[in-house]
């Protein structure tokens, strides 16, 4: 029997009567709620397998509901309705509606690992959102969110040169989520840092900035890598029952 979840009761379900008495005894307002039954018809039943298919997602179906990886959730202290444990479940039952009501949310994992270190089961739930916010975006669901953004900015880089410039990282991030460089916090961040560096990490940093190095004799380490990458992200699209990519 799967535990029970309230939050699998919508709204519009819960009915009250302003005005009942049954055999004389006044049960008006919430002393007469009732859940309208319903039906579930639009299971995804390749859900599971779907998020087993990208990376993070491959130990889902380990998971035993215990709970520890939404009490130790960074995140979920914050805001209770980002719960782990209750996107996984949903998951491995098939829910695609259930799950799609939290879809703006799933994405604000700060990748902390608590939850991984938390698992008794070795799940790792840190890379179940990761492939579900994965899973939103190739489906159509959500628009490309920052962290994924991110993750693709630091992925060309590597691949391309073999090593990683920080500066260019946070330069592209910015750009391509349409932010300003010149924002408060950013600026007396990187003060803050030049401030303490070491003269010589410092100039070695703004020479990286520069002239952007590269690993040595890194091309054929490139071009297994891109090939590597494509038949990955054919397998992914086809276990998704998705197109070949425009
Ligand atoms: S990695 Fe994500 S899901 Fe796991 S504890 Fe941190 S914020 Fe929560
Ligand atoms: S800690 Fe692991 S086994 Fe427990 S609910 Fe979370 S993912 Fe499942």
């Amino acid at each position: 029997m799967p535990i029970h979840e309230k939050s699998l009761i919508r709204p519009e379900n819960l009915v009250e009567h302003e005005d009942l008495f049954i055999d004389g005894v006044d049960v008006s307002g919430h002393w007469s709620t009732f859940i309208n039954p319903r039906a579930l018809t639009d299971y995804n039943e390749e859900m599971q397998e779907e998020i087993s298919a990208l990376p993070g997602g491959e130990h889902i179906h380990r998971c035993w509901q215990c709970g520890s990886c939404t009490n130790a959730c960074t995140v979920n202290a914050l805001n209770p309705d980002f719960n782990p444990r209750y996107w996984i479940y949903l998951i491995r039952n098939g829910m695609e509606q259930e799950l799609l009501i939290d879809k703006d949310i799933i994405w604000q994992c700060v990748s902390c690992n608590k939850c991984t270190y938390a698992c008794p089961r070795d799940v790792n739930p840190e890379g179940v959102m990761k492939a579900t916010a994965h899973w939103l975006e190739m489906k159509g669901h959500t628009e490309k969110k920052p962290s994924m953004i991110f993750d693709e900015g630091f992925s060309e880089q590597v691949i391309h040169t073999g090593k990683i410039e920080d500066g260019l990282v946070i330069r592209q991030f910015f750009a391509r989520t349409g932010q300003k460089l010149t924002q408060n916090w950013l600026v007396s961040m990187v003060v803050s840092l030049a401030k303490r560096m070491p003269v010589a990490l410092g100039f070695k940093m703004g020479l990286a900035t520069v002239f952007h190095p590269r690993t040595r004799g890194w091309d054929r380490s490139r071009a297994a890598i891109e090939e590597y990458v494509q038949e990955k992200h054919a397998e992914q699209r086809k276990a998704l029952g998705l197109g070949e990519e425009a």
